[in-house]
């Protein structure tokens, strides 16, 4: 009997906001010592009130549009109680029944066969805080409650561990494409819940499914549904299909999943609509504007530039991937006409320099450095040196092949010169040349760039070798 998976993910993701989702304590804590990044507001002080981040709600609704996710005009939020440690409120506040975004899509490609990944819905909540067990105590950092979170729920519709996988990688390119969140996840700014089941191929049915909770990272995404695939795997073909649903936990260390709690046990939430944050209403121009100031996205920007510009997968890949990149990338092809060489230099100088985005750099830069190398007027490690330097100082291009004394000689009288001096000096290699070695002529071309202190345009002083040796 042949199985197939049948995979719906969670995902958490922070947004990029610079306070909190309820008030204005500073929503970056990387780094800060534990509960110095809190008010009486996100520690659920008696009689404060929350009072909604407008720009946390401007993020949200662009990450779900940038999902395929349709705005809801009218939304609101409710009350997920729970009591843990972790949660000052004693609650959560987040969307129920009524998110603001549902039904949207995410295409992916694997080994260039497309997916199309439903997507249920987007909501908006508060983070909570973050537990730390020591050995005889538990220790409490509430410097992150009251993060504003989205949370994306896909349909089903994910096949195999490698396609999740993919899915969440692919969504995190877009909310950081889009400048929803950063989606760093060393930091914890993106996270997975997991649920899989399988059942036999052709059927219809769905069977119960176990849930894996908190996975930080996509080798451990990817890894957990690959041990419950084979876990359940080995249940159906021992005869004893899965018949209530789990939750289970990922142990990174062990590489394996843990019952941590049947389904029947699972929490009531109980609940009800947040009496302290109004619900949140939107008209049809506003959708519509924040649909049309959606940007293209990170795998169409990629077929484009396999497509149109001719790059190669890998480079389309890395240019594709960032909104500031692929920005730049475009400027200089505007510019240059020369996306393949655009793409090189970028690629190989440009992103070689940490930070390369924060430098004085421009695309005119680049695209003057394109043209100074198509002219002969620079080598190619001549234009390397300009955009470091225009890196550190802003000089324009031009001035810096004065500056740095690039200039390659392409004046025939003075290459002439050097190369009758390398022939005079060099009869062995002249000999050698004429009776067929070819290697000869290398060696020849090193002597004249030697003679001349690297400054003569190499692609004239072959032609000049090649004329005067025949
Ligand atoms: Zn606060």
């Amino acid at each position: 009997m042949e199985l197939e998976a049948i995979i719906g993910l969670e995902i958490h993701a922070q947004l990029s906001t610079k306070s909190k989702l309820w008030c204005g304590c500073d929503n970056d804590a990387f780094g800060a010592d534990p509960n110095t990044r809190v008010c009486p507001v996100c520690m659920g002080f008696p009689g404060m009130l929350p009072v909604l981040n407008r720009d946390a709600l401007d993020k949200a609704v662009r990450g779900a549009a940038a999902l395929g996710c349709k705005v809801q005009k009218f939304s609101k939020f409710d009350r997920k109680n729970y009591f843990y440690p972790d949660l000052p409120f004693g609650f959560q506040i987040s969307q129920y029944d009524e998110p603001i975004s549902l039904k949207g899509k995410v295409e992916i490609e694997i080994n260039g066969k497309k997916s199309t990944i439903g997507i249920t819905r987007v909501h908006l909540e508060n983070d909570a805080g973050k537990l730390t067990h020591t050995k005889n105590a538990t220790l409490c950092d509430y410097n992150r409650a009251g993060t504003p979170l989205i949370e994306i729920v896909t349909e089903p519709d994910i096949r195999s561990p490698e396609e999740a996988k993919l899915l969440a990688q692919e969504i995190q390119k877009i909310l950081r494409f889009v400048e929803a969140s950063d989606a760093d996840m060393e930091k914890g700014m993106m996270r997975f819940d997991a649920s899989i089941s399988l059942r036999p191929k052709g059927e219809d049915k769905l069977y119960p499914r176990a849930e894996i909770k908190n996975l930080n990272s996509f080798v451990s995404l990817f890894k957990a549904l690959n041990y419950e695939y084979a876990r359940q795997e080995k249940l159906w073909k021992d005869k004893k299909v899965p018949e209530k649903e789990s939750t289970v936990g990922w142990l990174d260390d062990e590489e394996k999943t843990v019952i941590l709690r049947d389904k029947e046990s699972a929490h009531d939430y109980r609940y009800f609509p947040e009496p302290d944050v109004p619900p949140m209403t939107f008209t049809d121009e506003q959708i519509q504007e924040i649909e049309d100031s959606i940007p293209e996205l990170p795998l169409a920007k990629f077929h484009r530039y396999k497509k149109e510009l001719e790059l190669s997968e890998s480079d389309a890949l890395k240019l594709a991937e960032s909104a500031v990149l692929s920005e730049f990338f475009e400027a200089v092809v505007e510019k240059s006409k020369k996306p393949k060489k655009a793409a090189n230099i970028i690629l190989s100088v440009v992103l070689a320099v940490p930070h390369w985005h924060s430098t004085p750099l421009t695309p005119d830069h680049v695209a003057d450095v394109l043209s100074l190398i198509e002219k002969g007027t620079v080598s190619s490690t001549g234009g390397k040196e300009i955009l470091l330097a225009a890196m550190e100082s802003g000089a324009s291009a031009k001035d810096l092949v004065k500056d740095l004394n690039l200039e390659q000689v392409s004046d025939s009288g003075e290459l002439e010169s050097w190369v009758d001096q390398v022939i005079a000096d060099n009869g062995k290699s002249v000999e050698d040349y004429k009776n067929g070695k070819d290697k000869a002529l290398q060696f020849l071309m090193g002597q004249v760039m030697r003679m001349s202190e690297g400054s003569a345009n190499p692609p004239k002083v072959m032609e000049l070798l090649r004329k005067k040796l025949k």
